[in-house]
């Protein structure tokens, strides 16, 4: 620093050659200083900071009177005390002007240094003037204060309620928003009480214990963005946005921001509402149940449970649009849709998926639990429908899937219950059905097995052949199986084996059981006119069997053929209590009163309960051919084979065995108490002229023993 050495300007009266303060006193302080003269008020020296400061050189400030660089009130009313006042102390801010023009701010002390005399008059000592200019940090702090004007402006102007707090949690600021929208009382806010603001907020939520767990995880991560909902005990739902606040690339604090989406989140809601819903009858739609589906295969995986999805179609709804009009249409879909939510457990959902057409879910429901509440459907379904004047019956078609057999996902499942349910439509409507899972890659050649069928039946190429059922004792024959044969032109014969399953399926095995018992019927009749009195037994597919009509057809084909029932046997398979036992029950009870047998066909394959079959009115257990096969040699089936003869004779039914090959089989069953027996051991299924021919006219061949007696078996006589 550049001390100016004093030099008493010519006519100026000082007392400074008496005691003046050594140069360096000036240059050895930081700050800008200037020495003043007690008597005079000149400015004496200045060091080197002075000059700079004010940008003015030594000589243009050096001998000048000290009140004319006074620029402010306060400066000027100074220096006119001080000449008096040697204890006058001055220490502020105050404004200076630079030699450019600028006004500085500068923090300027005066204060008073005895001269060497004994009195301490102001005149005989000098003023120091000390300068330090704060204009930089009056404007950094000018801006500052700007700045945090401007970021309240900012954090006020946004929809959001913002939060900055720092790194231990403390508030450091936030809007007005923030606190209305979490309703937190001025004065904690004011008091800027941390703990209240956060146990106020704690206090808010849904569940305090999730939101202290989540906040907690936020601050752990002082570098982590999170976004999350917060559910409040009001019912609002808002949604909380977090950042790091960084100074320097280092966390400081954090921002939160709130943002109340309850209103966009109903908003929404209704618009999802509307997008899944069924306008006509409120009822979700097919893209909810899609969506309903997807979760509860969720949950079902999890809990390793079974659902069911139930196609329920209005049979012949095009009717009741066309002839009452489509607004009683609409009615009876919204009373529909009513029945059967009527229907439903709390937990289980029904949607509308078309015109007609409604899809139920049932939890937790295995075939059983389906069919009850397929039963449950047909029920609701039976009450007449009563409007105005009007008063009618409209029935459905229900088709039944399970997850996870007959799909694993939502658009598998509603294709087979779909499959199924015009399966029930095919086969005459106003029922319920179960998919049976069948390979896709079958699809096509079952679809042209299906036409051909069709076409088959329309052109006569049928035919039934006929079994002879043989009595083990006697070696007589006292039956014949009826079995259809399939001759087509292109593909040459068709075993019913393969296309039976398929007319099952599609429903048509109802229309060729017809046939078949028509043909059956009169065959028997026909043999009856000529003199021989020949049983024939008619396989009934349970799909027929369940047909509201069935009895009625067995009837009439009785009637109109004239042949005694008791010359018909109907094999049934344990098929037909899949569906209502107690309904299959009555039917059979209808069909004995009517005078015709019945047996249980492939006995042993399904899973016929005991308690039934002690109810039902049948005369005979047909042992399935994969038991006979086996014997005598195979243990297992020996077993059962033994266990079903007991069975029969418990229950006092007669037992056949079916598909008997070798003498060894035959000998095994004599030997088991079997009482009958049908196979390729006596015969095939003949034409009803070879089966003449073999049985009756005794033109075959004879069978391996007894042949005298076979030969008369089936005589009349
Ligand atoms: P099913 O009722 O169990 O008929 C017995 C099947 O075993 C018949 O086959 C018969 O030809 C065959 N069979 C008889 N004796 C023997 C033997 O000793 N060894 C062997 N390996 N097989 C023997 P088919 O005629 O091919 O009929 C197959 C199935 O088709 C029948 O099994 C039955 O379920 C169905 N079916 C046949 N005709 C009709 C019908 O008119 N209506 C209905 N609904 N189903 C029929
Ligand atoms: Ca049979
Ligand atoms: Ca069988």
């Amino acid at each position: 620093m550049n001390v100016l050495p004093f030099q008493p300007q010519a006519g100026n009266q000082t007392n400074a050659a008496i005691a003046l303060p050594p140069a360096a006193f000036l240059d050895g302080m930081l700050e800008a200083a200037w020495l003043v003269d007690g008597g005079s008020h000149c400015v004496l020296a200045v060091n080197a900071a002075a000059t700079t400061l004010l940008g003015m050189p030594a000589d243009g400030l050096v001998g000048q009177r000290v009140d004319t660089l006074a620029h402010t009130p306060e400066d000027a009313m100074f220096w006119v005390e001080a000449a008096s006042n040697p204890a006058a102390l001055i220490d502020s801010e105050t404004v200076m002007r630079h030699a450019d023009g600028r006004m500085l701010w500068v923090r300027r002390r005066i204060s008073f240094v005895p001269g060497t005399g004994r009195a301490r008059a102001a005149a005989e000592g000098f003023w120091l003037v000390v300068m330090r200019d704060q204009t930089q940090q009056r404007q950094s702090e000018d801006e500052r204060e700007s700045l945090v004007a401007e970021l309240q402006a900012t954090l006020e102007s946004t929809a959001d309620g913002i939060l900055v707090t720092d790194l231990a949690g403390r508030m450091r600021a936030f809007n007005h928003r923030f606190a209305a929208m979490w309703g937190i009382p001025a004065d904690l806010l004011r008091e800027r009480d941390d703990a209240a603001v956060q146990l106020w907020m704690r206090r808010s939520v849904l569940d305090n214990a999730d939101y202290t767990t989540r906040l907690s995880a936020i601050q752990d991560a002082p570098l982590m963005q999170s976004s999350d909902m917060l559910s409040l005990a009001d019912g609002r739902v808002l949604e909380r946005v977090s950042l790091p606040q960084l100074s320097r690339g280092r966390p400081i604090g954090r921002v939160f921001s709130f943002r109340d989406l309850s209103e966009k989140l109903a908003a929404s809601q209704r618009i999802e509402e509307l997008a899944h819903s069924d306008i006509l009858t409120g009822l979700p739609n097919r893209r909810a149940l899609a969506e309903r589906i997807e979760y509860m295969k969720a949950v079902a995986r999890r809990e390793n449970s079974l659902f069911a999805l139930l196609n329920v179609d209005l049979d012949r709804f095009a009717q009741i649009n066309e002839t009452l009009g489509h607004a009683y249409g609409d009615r009876v879909l919204k009373e529909v849709a009513e029945r059967l939510k009527d229907c439903l457990r709390e937990v289980d959902s029904v949607a509308r998926l078309g015109a007609d057409q409604f899809a139920l879910l049932i939890h937790h429901a295995d075939a059983r639990g389906a069919e009850n509440a397929a039963r449950r459907i047909q029920d609701v379904m039976s009450r007449p429908f009563n409007f105005d004047t009007l008063s009618f019956t409209v029935t459905c078609s229900t088709g039944i899937a399970l997850f996870p057999g007959d799909g694993s996902n939502a658009d598998e499942l509603l294709a087979s219950s779909e499959r199924a349910m015009h399966w029930v439509k095919e086969s005459g409507r106003g029922t319920f059905h179960f998919h049976r899972p069948r390979k896709e890659v079958d699809l096509l050649s079952r679809m042209r097995l299906d036409h051909a069928m069709r076409q088959a039946l329309q052109e006569g190429q049928f035919r039934l052949h006929y079994q002879p059922q043989i009595a083990v004792d006697s070696g007589q024959v006292i039956g014949a199986e009826a079995l259809i044969r399939w001759r087509d032109p292109l593909r040459g014969e068709i075993s019913p084996g393969e296309f039976i399953p398929v007319a099952e399926e599609s429903g048509f095995v109802v229309a060729i059981g017809e046939w078949v018992l028509h043909q059956a019927v009169e065959q028997a009749a026909a043999w009856l006119r000529k003199g021989w009195r020949m049983p024939v037994a008619v396989n009934v597919s349970a799909l027929q069997f369940q047909q509201a009509r069935f009895i009625d057809t067995v009837a009439f084909a009785l009637r109109s053929s004239g042949l005694p029932p008791n010359l018909l046997e109907l094999e049934l398979t344990e098929g037909i209590l899949l569906g209502d036992a107690e309904e299959a029950l009555h039917r059979l009870q209808a069909l004995s009163a009517l005078g015709v047998c019945m047996s249980i066909d492939d006995f042993g394959t399904g899973y016929s309960s005991l308690a039934y079959l002690k109810r039902f009115p049948i005369q005979r257990l047909k042992i399935d051919r994969s038991f006979i096969k086996g014997l005598p040699g195979d243990a297992s089936d020996a077993g059962i084979v033994n266990a079903i003869i007991q069975m029969g004779q418990a229950l006092r039914l007669h037992v056949i065995a079916e598909g008997v090959e070798t003498e060894a089989q035959r000998d095994f069953l004599a030997r088991a108490g079997c009482d009958e027996f049908q196979g390729f051991l006596y015969a095939p299924a003949l034409d009803p002229l070879a089966f003449e021919e073999r049985v009756w006219r005794g033109g075959g061949k004879p069978p391996a023993s007894r042949s005298a007696r076979h030969f008369l078996g089936g005589l009349l006589t």
